[in-house]
């Protein structure tokens, strides 16, 4: 029984997702806002239509002006992003077969980051499963969703946005860590991995990138390549998501000259000292977007509250582009069969 439907769009891209059967009630229930900008309940049934909202009402000239700056020097790493493409060895036809564990921090990074190349080795019928790691209930403020419910809302989003990407649930773990508290885990998280990893035996593991400013997506990545240090056979590729922005490079504590330099030099810098591989999205891009669509908590004002943290439309637009980036370090082990 079709219960909701959610319409919104990821830049000219429409979408009408009517996938979200499965949400619990606890979260239907909820006392949305009616609110004309972001969410409409419709009286005659339980269907809730969400329209995306890039900024909420209330914010401050301060904020939209700090998102602008933001924006535009987001706009130095996405073209960072067009070389790190352009030069990228492309690894479409190789990767597919490979079996994989996709290593995400918070749910939502497994399909930013790799949706079209999970799609296409699910193509192949090729094992895919998916780990994450943290449970989101911190992801943002609000007075309207607690954060139990938050921790659930997120859950099904991943979900519905896997099986959109061919895994299955039984594919789909969740670890449950509380999100900001990966580096107090750190021994738990690598055990968990290895487990995993000696279970599941994957050809490939793919996790966030070690330049990514969040400290979860830092700390994964640090636990994956402990996890898998004495397995000779994977191919260990990290996908950036936070790479693509300011905030992971620069800070207010430094010098303008500091800042600079780490925003125009480092991320360029470190591109070029990891190899780079490329997979084609193409055809596969329209089913991405919709896998994205099923995250609306993070790609929407939910509650149209102020506070509500959700990514930032340019941001998601590295997302889908015409191909994903991977890297892989140059002082890891090599494995050049496999490419
Ligand atoms: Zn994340």
């Amino acid at each position: 029984m079709l219960r909701h439907k959610v319409l919104w769009s990821l830049g000219s891209y429409p979408i009408e997702s009517s996938f979200h059967r499965n949400w619990p009630d606890k979260i239907t229930k909820l006392p949305w806002k009616v609110n004309g900008n972001t969410a409409t309940r419709l009286p005659s049934s339980k269907r809730v239509d969400i329209v995306p909202v890039l900024h909420a009402q209330g914010e401050s000239g301060i904020t939209k002006w700090a998102q602008m700056l933001r924006q535009t020097l987001g706009t130095v790493l996405s073209s960072y992003r067009g070389i790190a493409s352009m030069t990228a060895t492309d690894i479409t036809g190789t990767t597919a077969g490979n079996s994989c564990l996709v290593l995400a921090p918070h749910a939502d990074d497994e399909t930013f980051g790799c949706g079209a190349t999970i799609l296409r080795k699910r193509a192949l019928s090729t094992p895919v499963k998916v780990v994450i790691a943290t449970d989101g209930r911190h992801s943002t403020k609000s007075s309207i969703i607690s954060p139990d419910q938050l921790v659930e809302l997120r859950r099904q989003e991943a979900l519905v946005a896997c099986s959109h990407l061919g895994v299955e649930s039984d594919d789909v773990t969740f670890l449950n860590f509380e999100d900001g508290t990966l580096h107090a885990h750190l021994p738990d998280l690598v055990s968990v991995l290895s487990m995993l990893i000696e279970r599941f035996r994957p050809a490939e593991i793919l996790v966030t990138s070690s330049q990514d400013g969040h400290p979860d997506h830092r700390m994964l990545n640090k636990a994956a390549y402990e996890a898998a240090e004495s397995r000779t056979d994977i191919r260990l590729l990290e996908y950036p998501i936070w790479f693509w922005h300011p905030s992971s490079w620069i800070s207010r504590q430094e010098s303008p000259v500091s800042q600079a330099n780490n925003l125009f030099i480092r991320p360029i810098s470190e591109i070029m000292r990891m190899r780079r591989y490329r997979v084609q999205a193409h055809p596969y891009l329209p089913q991405k977007k919709e896998a994205m669509g099923a995250y609306a908590s993070q790609v929407t004002n939910l509650t149209g509250e102020v506070d509500w943290s959700m990514m930032a439309p340019w941001m998601l637009r590295n997302f889908t582009w015409n191909n994903e980036i991977f890297f892989e370090r140059r002082d890891w082990r090599t494995i050049d069969r496999m490419v």
